[in-house]
């Protein structure tokens, strides 16, 4: 799928449409000290078995993309739709 960079959207915001800077969401990197984690790690030490099961079954083929709509007059960011698509590419228009 190819999304334009820039693109004209309407803003909340400003209440009117405006310039649109694209970009695609990312995962955030896992940190070590979130809660979750540290829970896991706790229950992993030691003996006995995996306590949470490892997910290997998975149907999908392609990753779920996000557009970011940013406006340009305000700053504020917009979360757009996401897809599943193989390419996901922001082409400049
Ligand atoms: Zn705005």
């Amino acid at each position: 799928m190819r999304v334009p960079k820039t693109q004209r959207r309407f803003c909340k915001n400003c209440n009117k449409h405006t310039e649109h800077k694209v970009t695609i969401y990312k995962k955030s990197k896992e940190r070590k000290t979130n809660e979750g984690r540290r829970r896991y790690d706790r229950k992993k030490k030691g003996y006995g078995s995996q306590p949470k099961e490892i997910f290997r079954k998975n149907a999908k083929i392609n990753k779920k993309s996000q557009p970011i709509f940013q406006c340009t007059e305000c700053n504020k960011k917009w979360y757009g739709k996401a897809h599943r698509a193989k390419r996901y590419e922001l082409i400049e228009t």
